[in-house]
């Protein structure tokens, strides 16, 4: 926690910076969850209630879970999203579900290209980004995650690597604010191991300069949250640094008091940096 101090310094700073950007905590359920864990889903759902309206809390729940999560979302200020979408908008593709029938479950969210489909079913940024144009076509927000592996991190490539993902993954032309980027160094997820704050702050400052040079001014609606082993002990951390938008929360997503203490830090950080 050294670095704390500075960094919430220069956090005051980042309303300003951020314009009308979102600010996230998402939380991932990945393959668990089932309709008897709902009284444990409705306290994941509780603490976002407590939360300033500018901080989106959006739950991205299994899809067998899309209706009742609905249901839930509702009845708190969560947001719904949907655990990846078919590249296809309808018609014969088993096993796939479109954006289109993941909106229709009050799903407003999509996440794509995250790093379970990129490495378990071989997901090419190219066909993350036609994902990412389905969801956005279905009238939601796209969170397209890239990440470097352990091997590039440790060859230096980080940079290179992140430029290229982003280059490739993310549909041009469509609306800036509609796009968000979720910044997961995939040695990261699930590990209990993350990247320091100086390598979080300087590849999100890497990814907003990419976006610049893509986007231009536009490039400020773009929201980067940081994702990989987020817990309650490095979260106001990290969500404290000026370039880090949000956060995307895989295993502390799951446990209610781990979520709860997230929200709190969020809220205590930004009521902060407001005053
Ligand atoms: C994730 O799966 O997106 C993730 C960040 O997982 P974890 O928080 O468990 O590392």
């Amino acid at each position: 926690m050294a670095h704390i101090e500075p960094y919430r310094r220069l956090s005051l700073n980042k309303e300003i910076l951020m314009g009308s950007r979102r600010t996230l905590i998402a939380g991932n359920w990945k393959m668990n969850g089932s309709r008897h864990s709902l009284s444990v889903l409705a306290e994941i759902a509780r603490p976002t209630n407590d939360l300033p309206p500018h901080i989106e809390v959006v739950l991205f729940p299994p899809a067998t879970l899309l209706a009742q999560t609905a249901t839930l979302a509702k009845k708190t200020a969560s947001k719904l999203g949907g655990q990846d979408c078919s590249s296809n908008s309808a018609g014969a593709f088993t096993g796939e579900l479109s954006a289109a029938m993941l909106n229709d479950f009050r799903a407003t969210y999509g996440l794509l290209g995250h790093s379970e489909g990129r490495t378990r079913h071989g997901e090419s940024d190219d066909l993350v980004r036609q994902k990412s144009i389905q969801a956005l076509d279905a009238g939601m927000i796209a969170v397209i995650c890239i990440g470097e592996t352990r091997d590039e991190k440790e060859a230096g490539r980080t940079f290179d690597v992140l430029a290229d993902q982003l280059a490739h993954s993310v549909p041009k032309f469509s609306s800036a604010d509609r796009i968000v980027i979720a910044y997961e160094p995939m040695w990261a997820i699930g590990t209990g191991t993350t990247p320091s704050v100086e390598e979080i702050e300087g590849a999100h400052a890497h990814l907003r300069d990419c976006l610049t040079f893509e986007w231009g001014a536009n490039a400020g609606l773009i929201s980067i949250l940081y994702g990989g082993s987020v817990s309650p002990h490095n979260a106001m951390e990290i969500l404290g640094l000026p370039s880090v938008d949000g956060l995307l929360i895989g295993g502390a997503s799951l446990n209610p008091a781990k979520s709860a203490a997230i929200c709190s830090n969020a809220a205590a950080l930004h009521m902060g940096a407001g005053a």
